[in-house]
C-alpha cells in the first residue's frame, strides 16, 4: 500500500529489526509441553489474553511448537489432555529469524507465510565456548505494524 511504501523510504522499516521491537523471552507467556490441559491451565490461557502460546521444552529458551488457543475449542478439561496431543495434532509451523532481519524483510515473511510470529534468536558467541542459538524472544505483524503507526506519528 502507500502507507508502507511510504514508511519504507522515510527508512524504519529498512533499519530497524525485529531485536528493536520484540517481546522478550522473559515477558513471553508459555508453558512447557509437559502440561496437562486440565482446568487450571486451561484457566491461565484463557486469562493470558493471548491467541498463541509458544510450547517449551525443558527450559524456557526451547521452544518447540506453538499452540493456538482455538486448538483448545473441543478439548474438554475433564479429559486432563496432554500438552503435546493437541500440539502435535494441529502442528502449526513454527518460525525462526535472527535477530538482525530488518522489519521489512519480517514483513515481507509473515505476508507470505500463514503465520504471523516468529521467535527470535541470534547467535551468540560471546563466551568461551562454542558459539550457540540464543532465543531472544517472540515477534508478530502487531510489533512491526506498531512500529509503522509509531513513525507515522512521530513524523507528522
Ligand atoms: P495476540 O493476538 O495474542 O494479542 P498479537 O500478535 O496481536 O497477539 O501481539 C500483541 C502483542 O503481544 C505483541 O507485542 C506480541 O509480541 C505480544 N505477544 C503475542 N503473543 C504473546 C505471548 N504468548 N506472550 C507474550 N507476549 C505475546
Amino acid at each position: 500500500s502507500e502507507f508502507v511504501k511510504e514508511e519504507f523510504s522515510r527508512g524504519t522499516l529498512r533499519t530497524k529489526t525485529v531485536e528493536d521491537i520484540l517481546t522478550p523471552l522473559k515477558d513471553c507467556f508459555m508453558l512447557p509441553s509437559s502440561a496437562v490441559l486440565d482446568f487450571s491451565t486451561m484457566s491461565e490461557i484463557m486469562q493470558s489474553g493471548y491467541t498463541r502460546v509458544p510450547i517449551y521444552e525443558e527450559e524456557r529458551s526451547n521452544i518447540v511448537e506453538i499452540l493456538y488457543v482455538k486448538d483448545l475449542a473441543l478439548v474438554d478439561p475433564e479429559d486432563c489432555t496432554p500438552m503435546t496431543t493437541i500440539t502435535k495434532f494441529y502442528n502449526h509451523p513454527l518460525h525462526f529469524v535472527f535477530n538482525d532481519t530488518k522489519l521489512d524483510a519480517m514483513l515481507e515473511e509473515f505476508k507470505k507465510g500463514n503465520s504471523h510470529m516468529a521467535i527470535v534468536q541470534k547467535v551468540n558467541n560471546e563466551g568461551e565456548g562454542d558459539p550457540f542459538y540464543e532465543v531472544l524472544g517472540l515477534v508478530t505483524l502487531e510489533d512491526v505494524i506498531e512500529e509503522i503507526i509509531k513513525s507515522e506519528i512521530l513524523d507528522e
